[in-house]
């Protein structure tokens, strides 16, 4: 056992505040990040939720701090999703939305965060909910009082009238009702939904940018929004340092989002060579959600969904197999994100061994779900890697994530800003 290093007890005992809290993790193998190879014995120093130092071996445990003692087991990153629905589970109950009230879903988002920190994610985006559910989860996970991911959530998404993600299926008085204000028609309103939403607490922007699998809509799968509203949308939420996640499956629907400069396009179902060129050219990220896909799949024929969801789900089941792999080898970048609430919270890490199945390598998925996430959230100094002055953001497997990432299907032990979930 070495003598901790001269610089990591001034970090953890003189330079934090008086009540610091430090905990040192022993660890058998090491991966500091997606691009590094694997470290031997190491241990890694946690202060009041940062980590302070990274060292060779085992260093000694200072008097009042904690110990961990992971035998036998890599220590990785925490991962990052970045296409969650926490407030829901999944289900073709549309009529729900009348039923149950905004509040509920804080009470299922309380227990999918915590199934969700259990699998590994250790930060996950919330790409839609009700006005303030997610917004709360956000609160409760970061204030240590609901056990769960840090939480980057967008809030409703801004749809057109009668789109995906605003209200369908229901008698026209009713689907007025169940509106969550969030539609809008032409460029000088969809600014202000943007802005609206900026005020609301929004952390990200979610568009509906495209018709979607299981919404009541039956409108097919192409571009909803006009290319002008979507360009609005995107320079208006630029413009107050947010950046905006489109939900998209048609081919014309994804060109247009990337030239009107979104950032990240959620599915990407029907992607074509030139939707492939327009994200390139624009640098939009591919966030393909390949586990809703498998959801879906799994539900079909059981009466769950409706007829006009049931034949949308049939419609992309092909194009589910194979569109990530030519995104992927046209060159467009791919950040890892499930959609889960489509399919049960949990099985997040199920997407590795899909994206893998599409000509990912581990090491290239592990980097999607790390590096690369957080460099779309704006959060590449603070997660994704372990090195000093990071989130304490900490996950361990058994073997080696670099060769295998479907490791990660079975997380052992978790850390989420310095505490440890149970
Ligand atoms: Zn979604």
């Amino acid at each position: 056992m070495r003598q901790i290093s001269a610089a990591a007890i001034a970090v953890a005992l003189v330079g934090a505040p008086a009540l610091a809290d430090t905990t040192v993790i022993h660890v058998d193998r090491l991966v500091v990040d997606a691009a590094s190879a694997p470290r031997g014995q190491s241990s890694v120093i946690v202060t009041d939720g940062r980590i302070v130092a990274v060292e060779d071996g085992f260093v000694a445990v200072p008097e009042g701090a904690k110990a961990v003692h992971l035998a036998g087991k890599t220590l990785t990153p925490g991962l990052i999703d970045l296409h969650v629905h926490l407030t829901g589970d999944p289900g073709g109950d549309f009529w729900k939305d009348a039923v149950e009230p905004d509040e509920w879903g804080v009470v299922i988002g309380a227990k999918n965060a915590r199934l969700t920190a259990l699998a590994g994610f250790t930060t996950v985006r919330e790409a839609g909910s009700a006005q303030h559910t997610a917004f709360s989860l956000r609160r409760g996970t970061a204030e240590g009082l609901v056990a769960g991911p840090r939480i980057v959530a967008a809030g409703p998404a801004i749809a057109i009238v009668g789109g995906h993600a605003d209200t369908n299926g229901f008698r026209p008085e009713i689907n007025e009702v169940l509106s969550s204000g969030y539609t809008c028609t032409g460029a000088v309103e969809c600014a202000e939904k943007v802005r609206r939403a900026s005020q609301n607490g929004a952390d990200v922007i979610k568009i509906t940018a495209t018709g979607g699998v299981l919404s009541q809509q039956g409108r097919g799968l192409e571009a909803h929004f006009t290319s002008e509203e979507m360009k609005s949308i995107a320079d208006t939420a630029h413009s107050l340092g947010l950046k905006v996640m489109a939900h998209a499956h048609g081919a014309r629907g994804i060109e247009a989002a990337a030239r009107a400069g979104i950032d990240t396009i959620d599915h990407g179902t029907y992607i074509d060579a030139a939707a492939i060129r327009a994200m390139r050219d624009n640098g939009t990220v591919l966030v393909p959600t390949l586990m809703a896909f498998q959801g879906i799949s799994e539900r079909l024929g059981q009466g769950i969904y409706t007829p006009v969801v049931e034949e949308k789900v049939r419609a992309v089941a092909d194009r589910a197999r194979v569109f990530m792999g030519e995104a992927h080898r046209g060159g467009v970048k791919i950040a890892f994100g499930t959609d889960s609430g489509v399919f049960e919270h949990g099985r997040n890490a199920q997407e590795f061994r899909l994206m893998i199945g599409q000509g990912m390598t581990s090491r290239q998925a592990f980097a999607s779900a790390t590096t690369v996430a957080a460099e779309v959230l704006g959060m590449a100094s603070e997660i994704g890697r372990i090195a000093p002055g990071y989130s304490a953001d900490l996950i361990a497997v058994e073997g080696n994530p670099l060769e295998d990432a479907t490791v990660f299907e079975k997380v052992d032990w978790v850390m989420v800003r310095g505490r440890v979930i149970d």
